[in-house]
């Protein structure tokens, strides 16, 4: 299927790893030019010589801490008009409710709520001014079924779930998209974090905690940076355009819901 982005230009945040690089990947297999970003210059500038040798495709990288003003307005600066935003940052720490006092709120909230709230605001006036446009947001699945330890993600990520609703239906009468994508888990790097977590705290190998966690999900197995880049792709392509202020989980069947 033709997605129709041939020479479209998007900025994808915190994409020199995971996620956010399977999104840039999929992104440049259809033929856009990239803004990538990530805090690390090392992996950042090997993820875009790669893409640029296998894609053909124009890509600026921008190292910098995207949840910071400064980051911002470099990675802004650096994308001009785009036509595409692909939200991302790293996820809050885990703890526990009776843990956080206001400045890890405010943190989380910085992350994982304003930051892609601000970028947003930049970037959907010209979107809307040129008559087309495509946000999608990388949240999580703890947005529909909550994880207790990651009550910092829970809190802001519906934050942000909640602003997108309405706002996406503001800006669709001008040919603007934004839909959110909810991983569930994924084999990245922060899978690996989780799973390490796992083997210390029970006093199992790598292997044993992978298929401890593998059970608890229908599909029997960790979700790809290439499937998610894949559905991200999809929801950017002129095939999309009526799809509006959704949050499309990509979880293995592992939220147990009817809809
Ligand atoms: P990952 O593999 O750890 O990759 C994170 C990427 O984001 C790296 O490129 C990292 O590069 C960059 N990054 C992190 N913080 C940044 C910042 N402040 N500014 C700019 N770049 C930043 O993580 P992932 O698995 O792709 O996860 C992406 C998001 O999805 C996270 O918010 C995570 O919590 C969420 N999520 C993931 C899963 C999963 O199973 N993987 C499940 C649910 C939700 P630098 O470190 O160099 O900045």
């Amino acid at each position: 299927m033709d997605m129709g982005l041939t020479g479209k230009r998007a900025v994808v945040c915190a994409s020199s790893k995971g996620l956010g690089l399977g999104c840039a990947r999929a992104l440049a297999a259809e033929g856009v030019d990239l803004v990538m970003n990530a805090r690390g210059q090392d992996a950042l500038d090997a993820a875009a010589d790669t893409i640029r040798a296998e894609f053909g495709v124009d890509v600026t990288v921008v190292a910098a801490d995207i949840t910071t003003e400064e980051g911002q307005q470099a990675v802004l600066k650096a994308a001009g008009a785009p036509d595409i935003l692909v939200t991302n940052a790293g996820g809050p720490p885990p703890g526990m409710w009776s843990d956080w006092d206001r400045d890890d709120f405010i943190k989380a909230l910085d992350s994982n709520m304003l930051t892609p709230i601000a970028l947003m605001k930049a970037v959907l006036p010209g979107m809307m001014e040129r008559g087309w446009g495509r946000v999608v947001n990388i949240t999580s699945q703890s947005v529909k079924a909550p994880i207790p330890a990651l009550g910092l993600s829970n809190a802001a990520r519906t934050g942000l779930t909640g602003y997108v609703a309405g706002t996406a239906r503001q800006v669709a009468g001008k040919g603007v998209t934004i839909n959110n994508l909810l991983p569930g888990i994924h084999a990245t790097d922060r899978a690996v974090q989780l799973d390490t977590g796992v083997t210390k705290a029970q006093g199992i190998t790598m292997q044993e905690a992978r298929e401890q966690r593998y059970a608890t999900i229908p599909a029997g197995r960790y979700g790809s940076a290439e499937e998610f880049g894949a559905a991200c792709a999809f929801l950017c392509s002129v095939h999309a355009g009526f799809i509006v202020g959704q949050n499309l989980l990509l979880d293995g069947g592992s939220t147990n819901s009817t809809i």
